[in-house]
């Protein structure tokens, strides 16, 4: 079988970096998405320690957002969740976090960030993004309100390493997760159970 993946040295792997505060179906999905339309062997969630582009005044301890993370991929036996990012120093650059997971797999591996369509058009305030559009595939899924088109106004370089994935729009995200638990709305059916439980169990975004 020339498309045999589970050969180590050809492994694809997907990365899924976020601040996951906390993770929802807009997350999982867009991993599923990516893991069975190219043939991912593995999607490693990697929740960010201090990220560079948030007000990290706000955000949840990173212990809670990695159990969480945990948590909501616990049922799918290709998603794994790495602590790379939370037991480092920070801040956290996708191109340090992709070179340095790169160095734990055989050589043969190719790499794949999978990011929204939000995300992707900020790359060139990333660190690096040339260097990072050299590592990797970046995956960008579609999002409710951001059009693809707006990939043609990157730069060639960066958006030859673009691979544009249309998926099932969700208009979910942790924002708005967050504002529902403080106006006291149900998030039920937005992430899985098992996060609303440990959100309300321990009280989280309440304040
Ligand atoms: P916040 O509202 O706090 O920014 P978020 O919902 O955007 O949270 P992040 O942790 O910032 O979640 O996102 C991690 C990655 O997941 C980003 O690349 C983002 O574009 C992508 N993503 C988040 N929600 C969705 C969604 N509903 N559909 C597709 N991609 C999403
Ligand atoms: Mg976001």
């Amino acid at each position: 079988n020339d498309s045999d993946l589970s050969r180590p040295d050809e492994r694809r792997i997907g990365v899924m970096g976020g601040t996951f505060d906390p993770i929802h179906y807009g997350h999982l999905l867009a991993a599923e998405e990516a893991r069975s339309r190219i043939g991912l062997s593995e999607v490693i969630f990697v929740p960010t320690g201090y990220p560079p582009h948030k007000d990290t005044s706000r955000i949840s301890h990173q212990e809670d957002r990695f159990k969480m993370t945990s948590l909501a991929v616990a049922g799918n036996s290709s998603f794994k969740v790495s602590r790379i990012e939370i037991d480092t120093p920070g801040p956290h650059h996708t191109v340090d976090t992709i070179l340095a997971l790169k160095s734990l797999f055989p050589k043969g591996s190719s790499f794949y960030f999978i990011t929204g369509l939000d995300s992707i058009l900020q790359l060139l305030t990333w660190k690096e993004p040339f260097l990072l559009a050299s590592l990797c595939t970046l995956i960008a899924v579609s999002r409710p309100g951001y059009n693809v088109n707006k990939i043609l106004d990157l730069p060639e370089q960066i958006r030859k390493a673009i691979l544009p994935l249309e998926i099932p729009l969700l208009a979910i995200s942790s924002t708005n997760i967050r504002r529902r638990l403080r106006d006291g709305m149900s998030i039920r059916y937005l992430t899985p159970d098992t996060v609303v439980d440990y959100i309300m169990r321990k009280r989280l975004y309440l304040d």
